[in-house]
Parts: structure tokens; C-alpha cells; sequence
């Protein structure tokens, strides 16, 4: 068995009146994501990491925030597309891990539906899924307002 590991990162400044979807789940909060997609960082770290693995192009490469068609997209979408392209490149997932950094919704309240959404996404069991949230310890974003970043790495295997 040859087994592959990838990394993925992504970061979202958050603002007022926009929707907040991080993990695939919706949360109640006054901030959301600011993005071309729906800004979900977690999803987006782990479609990076997905593709580093298998050896395929990043996420802007394949869905580049110029194309008019990601406008507003579902990255739910966006991740499923991906990890059905990377067992199409003969890889299967073996576990997700991510760190989620941020000073905007609390992570842990949403942890759970977070693993099990993600594992129906790449297609793993939620028990092969983790998300940890981190509190930034007091440091503001640049501006001011707040963040969300995301650390993600994904085994595969063939
Ligand atoms: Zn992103």
C-alpha cells in the first residue's frame, strides 16, 4: 500500500451581514466568511490538502474566484467535486484532521456536525473526520474585525 499525506490552508476575514458556513455547517453568528464562494475556510483547507495529496492542482487552480460560475458557491460542492476527482486519480481518503483558528463563532459547539458533514463530503466516517477549534489568544485580525483560519491535512492511500 503506498500511502500519501497533504496539507491545506486557507483564511477568511469575517464581516457583518454575511452568512457563516465553516465545516459545511451553518452557524447563527453575526459574521460570516467575506469571499467570491461562501468563504468556508474549512472546507477549502481540506480540499487543498485532498488534492496536495494526490498530486493534483490546488483549489484556485481548479475553481479560480475569476470564474463567474464559483460566485456565491456551495463549497460543499466544490469539496465533493474534489474528492470524487481524487479517487478518480486512484487515491482513497484515510483521515482529515483540521485546526480551525478563529475569534468569530465558538468551533466547539459546532464540532460534531462539523465531523460528520465533512465525512459525507470526502466520504469518511465521521470518526475518521476531526476539527479542532483554536481561540487567536487575544490577537485582532489586521483590521480589526475578525478571522477564520484553517489548517487542514488529509492521508490517502492506494
Ligand atoms: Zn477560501
Amino acid at each position: 500500500m503506498k500511502l500519501r499525506v497533504g496539507l491545506g490552508f486557507d483564511s477568511h476575514a469575517l464581516i457583518e451581514g454575511r452568512s457563516c458556513v465553516l465545516g459545511g455547517v451553518r452557524i447563527p453568528h453575526p459574521t460570516g466568511p467575506v469571499g467570491h464562494s461562501d468563504g468556508d475556510a474549512v472546507l477549502h483547507a481540506i480540499a487543498d490538502a485532498l488534492l496536495g495529496a494526490a498530486g493534483l492542482d490546488d483549489l484556485g487552480t481548479l475553481f479560480p474566484d475569476t470564474d463567474a460560475r464559483w460566485r456565491g458557491a456551495d463549497s460543499g460542492k466544490l469539496l465533493e467535486e474534489i474528492a470524487s476527482r481524487v479517487r478518480a486519480a486512484g487515491w482513497k481518503p484515510v483521515n482529515v484532521d483540521v485546526v480551525v483558528v478563529t475569534n468569530g463563532p465558538r468551533v466547539a459547539a459546532h464540532r460534531e456536525a462539523m465531523r460528520r458533514r465533512i465525512g459525507e463530503l470526502v466520504g469518511l466516517d465521521a470518526a475518521d473526520v476531526n476539527v479542532k477549534g483554536k481561540s487567536p489568544e487575544g490577537l485582532p485580525a489586521a483590521d480589526g474585525a475578525g478571522a477564520v483560519v484553517a489548517y487542514a491535512v488529509c492521508l490517502v492511500s492506494r
